[in-house]
C-alpha cells in the first residue's frame, strides 16, 4: 500500500526513560510503516533540556501554538534525587508540563481507556468519565499563617489605583491557623472556555461543581463564569444534544458514583486533584489513562497520564525485556493523529488512527496484555502476560 499522507506536521515531543524506549518502538512498528509521518521533532529528554537550558521545551510549546496539535512522551521532572542521578544538570529544570501549560494556558482532560474484560470498581460505570482539572491557584498558590495568641485576622487588597478593600476574617481567643487563596478571572475564563470547547469536540455532557452555597463570592464567581461561557455555546450544545449541568460538589460526587459515565466532569483545582486519582484507580490502571491539554483557543497536546516508569527502565538497562504497558502512549499518538486528520480534513489519517486503537483494544480483549493488567481482568478471563515488545508485535500483526 502507499503510505497515508499528512498535510501538516505534528509537534513531536520526545521524553525520558522507559516511555522513550516505547515511543520509538511504537513509531517504528505501528506508525511509520503506514503513515508518511510529518513531525516537527523536539527532544524533551532531560539531557537535551539541560543542553538547551530548557529552551527546547519553550520552543516545543510555541510550535504547538503554531501547528495546533502535539504529541508528548512522558518526561522526568528533576528533583533533588535526580540532580544526584544526573550530575551534569546545571539547574533543577521546571516540569515541562508546567512550562507547556503556562504557554498554552490550557486545561488537562484525563480519560480512562476502558475494556470489556476489566470492570470498573463502580458497577454502574459503563462509559469513561473524563476529569478536567483547573490547574491554577486556590490552595496550590495560597498564603498560610500560624498564629499563637488571641487577635484578629483581616484580609486586605490594595488596588493599583490606591483603592483598598478589606474584610475581617475572624477574631480568635487563642492559637489559630489561617489561609488566603486566590484565583484570577482570566484563568477561570480560560478554564471554562477549554471545558466547553472539549465538550463540543468530544460530544459529551459537561458537569461542573463547586460549593457556591457556602463560598458565595469565590465559588459563586466560578459558577457565574461557567454560566456566561455556556451562553456562548448554547446553540452548539442544543445542536449536538449535549447538556451543561451544574451542581454542588457533594451532590456531584454522589451522582458520579451512581452514573453510567460518559461525560466530562470539570473540577476546581483541589477537587480535580483528589477526584482524578479516585476515578482513575476505580477504572483500573494509571497505564490506561490518557491525557490531553486543550487551550482555550483550540490547541491540543496529547500524552499518557503516567510518568516515565523509572523502575522498569532500570530493569531494561540491565537487559530485561519489561512488560510495560504502551497503551496510553499509543493512544496519545492516535489522539494526535485523529485531531490532525480532523483539522486537515484528511479522513484517511483519522481512519488509520481508529484502526490502530481498535487493533490495540482487540489485542487486549483476546487476552494478550502486559502484567499490570493481567491481575485486573474479570474472574475466568484467560489472560496471557507478554513483554512490551511482544505486545506491540501482536498489535502490529492485528493492524
Ligand atoms: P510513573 O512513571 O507513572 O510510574 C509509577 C508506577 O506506576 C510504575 O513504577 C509502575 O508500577 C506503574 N506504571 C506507570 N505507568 C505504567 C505503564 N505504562 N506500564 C506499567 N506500569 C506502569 O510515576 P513515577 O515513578 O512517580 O515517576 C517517574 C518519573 O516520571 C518521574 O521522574 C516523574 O517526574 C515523571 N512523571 C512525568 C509525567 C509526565 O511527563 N506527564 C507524569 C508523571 C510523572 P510498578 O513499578 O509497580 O510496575
Ligand atoms: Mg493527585
Amino acid at each position: 500500500m502507499s503510505k497515508i499522507e499528512m498535510k501538516t506536521p505534528l509537534v513531536e515531543m520526545d521524553g525520558d526513560e522507559m516511555t522513550r524506549v516505547l515511543w520509538h518502538l511504537i513509531k517504528e512498528k505501528l506508525i511509520l510503516p503506514y503513515v508518511d509521518l510529518k513531525t516537527e521533532y523536539y527532544d524533551l529528554g532531560l539531557q537535551h533540556r539541560n543542553e538547551t537550558k530548557d529552551h527546547v521545551t519553550i520552543d516545543s510549546a510555541h510550535a504547538t501554538k503554531k501547528y495546533g496539535v502535539a504529541v508528548k512522551c512522558a518526561t522526568i521532572t528533576p528533583n533533588r534525587q535526580r540532580m544526584e542521578e544526573y550530575p551534569e544538570l546545571t539547574e533543577m529544570w521546571k516540569s515541562p508540563n508546567a512550562t507547556i501549560r503556562g504557554i498554552l494556558d490550557g486545561t488537562v482532560f484525563r480519560t480512562p481507556i476502558t475494556l470489556g474484560c476489566i470492570k470498573p470498581t463502580v458497577r454502574t460505570w459503563k462509559e469513561p468519565i473524563t476529569i478536567a482539572r483547573h490547574a491554577y491557584g486556590d490552595v496550590y498558590k495560597a498564603a498560610e499563617l500560624l498564629t499563637e495568641e488571641p487577635g484578629e485576622c483581616r484580609l486586605v487588597f490594595k488596588g493599583e489605583s490606591g483603592k483598598e478593600s478589606e474584610v475581617a476574617v475572624h477574631k480568635v481567643k487563642g492559637p489559630a491557623v489561617w489561609l488566603a487563596q486566590h484565583n484570577t478571572d482570566k484563568s477561570i475564563r480560560s478554564f471554562a472556555a477549554s471545558c466547553f470547547r472539549y465538550a463540543i469536540d468530544s460530544k459529551q455532557d459537561l458537569w461542573f461543581s463547586t460549593k457556591d452555597t457556602i463560598s458565595k463570592t469565590y465559588d459563586g464567581h466560578f459558577k457565574e463564569v461557567f454560566e456566561k461561557e455556556f451562553e456562548n455555546h448554547k446553540a452548539d450544545f442544543e445542536k449536538l444534544g449535549i447538556e451543561y449541568f451544574y451542581t454542588l460538589i457533594d451532590d456531584a460526587v454522589a451522582r458520579v458514583v451512581r452514573s453510567k459515565g460518559g461525560f466530562i466532569w470539570a473540577c476546581k483545582n483541589y477537587d480535580g486533584d483528589v477526584m482524578s486519582d479516585m476515578v482513575s484507580s476505580a477504572f483500573g490502571s494509571l497505564a490506561m489513562m490518557t491525557s490531553v491539554l486543550v487551550s482555550p483557543d483550540g490547541k491540543y497536546e496529547y500524552e499518557a497520564a503516567h510518568g516515565t516508569v523509572t523502575r522498569h527502565y532500570y530493569k531494561y538497562l540491565k537487559g530485561e525485556k519489561t512488560s510495560t504497558n504502551p497503551i496510553a502512549t499509543i493512544f496519545a499518538w492516535t489522539g494526535a493523529l485523529k485531531k490532525r486528520g480532523e483539522l486537515d480534513n484528511t479522513p484517511q489519517l483519522v481512519e488509520f488512527a481508529e484502526k490502530l486503537e481498535k487493533a490495540s483494544l482487540d489485542t487486549l480483549q483476546t487476552g494478550t496484555m502486559t502484567t499490570d493488567l493481567t491481575g485486573l481482568v474479570e474472574h475466568g478471563f484467560k489472560a496471557k502476560a507478554v513483554n512490551s515488545w511482544d505486545f506491540i508485535d501482536a498489535i502490529a500483526t492485528r493492524l
